[in-house]
């Protein structure tokens, strides 16, 4: 029988990946995901921070974007690095939106198998509600006059999530995000999830690939780690909320676990552990 033609594959550098990041966590955070993640994956990944940094340019070069946005964490700041991200990606041309924190590590073998399931010019927002019932938002519709409810779902933004070129141009209207979210009075992932559930009707695709520090990380089971689209790890209230993978590297040495999990996608990497022989 005639073979059919094969679908078009996905290719690294259909997808963009915004890492949001601040200058003071260039080196606590920013580093290690260099050095592991974004190594693999320098054509897909922009970096959006908040001030300069002449040695992260040099590793960087235009893929760090100095977004101008205040350096503090208000819902202002933070949604003016949503609406940088949103406005390159659109210029960009790319067909895949994604957007990570700089205490996520992705897989990016693992999140372009996952996005080649989907076409890029429907509707789709891909990632993991942070919480099990959707959020219920106070609209205030000309100026505060008329307060309505609307009931929604959003992906939490420090698990990673993704948006289809499709909807993300849908969301244009919207989509500097600083009056939007004003409206709502919600943090900048919530606003995504507004604009598309709340206002365009689409819905969130609820996927148990993309992990934050808000789940019990260390209850994700081990040969299941290689297949997940992200990862993460606690903070420094919680630096025990780790992935739990064995490897190479004492937790003290690898406190993330990042570089224990990169040397089993990547074991080729040259600062990786040697493989035993034979
Ligand atoms: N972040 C930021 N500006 C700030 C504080 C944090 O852009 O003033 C970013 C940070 O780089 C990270 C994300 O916001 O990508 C979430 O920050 P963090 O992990 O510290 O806090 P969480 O909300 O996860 O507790
Ligand atoms: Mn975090």
């Amino acid at each position: 029988p005639p073979s059919r033609p094969a679908a078009p594959s996905l290719r690294p550098d259909d997808v963009f990946i915004a890492v949001k990041t601040t200058r003071k966590n260039h080196g606590p955070r920013l580093r290690l995901l260099l050095r592991t993640w974004i190594s693999r994956a320098r054509q897909q990944t922009f970096i959006f921070t908040d001030g300069d940094d002449p040695e992260l340019e040099l590793q960087g070069g235009d893929r760090v974007i100095n977004t101008n946005c205040s350096a503090v964490r208000t819902r202002q700041a933070l949604c003016c690095k949503m609406s940088v991200e949103y406005d390159k990606f659109i210029e960009s041309g790319r067909k895949w939106f994604c957007h990570v924190d700089d205490d996520n590590y992705v897989n990016a073998r693992s999140l372009l198998h996952l996005l080649s399931s989907f076409s890029p010019s429907q509707d789709v927002y891909l990632g993991r509600p942070s919480l099990d019932h959707p959020i219920e938002a106070t609209e205030r519709v000309q100026g505060g006059r008329t307060v309505t409810t609307v009931k929604f779902w959003f992906a939490t933004g420090g698990a990673g999530f993704c948006l289809s070129r499709g909807l993300a141009l849908k969301m244009s209207p919207w989509a500097s995000f600083m009056s939007t979210a004003e409206q709502v009075r919600l943090p900048d992932d919530c606003t995504v999830g507004y604009i598309v559930e709340g206002l365009l009707g689409a819905r969130l695709l609820h996927s148990p690939l993309f992990h934050s520090h808000l789940e019990n990380l260390q209850r994700l089971p081990p040969d299941t780690l290689l297949q997940q689209v992200t990862l993460s790890h606690g903070g420094p209230e919680n630096p025990h909320n780790v992935v739990n993978v064995a490897g190479g590297f004492s937790l003290h040495q690898d406190p993330t676990r990042f570089k224990s999990i990169h040397c089993l996608l990547y074991p080729d990497t040259d600062w990786c552990p040697r493989q035993k022989q034979g």
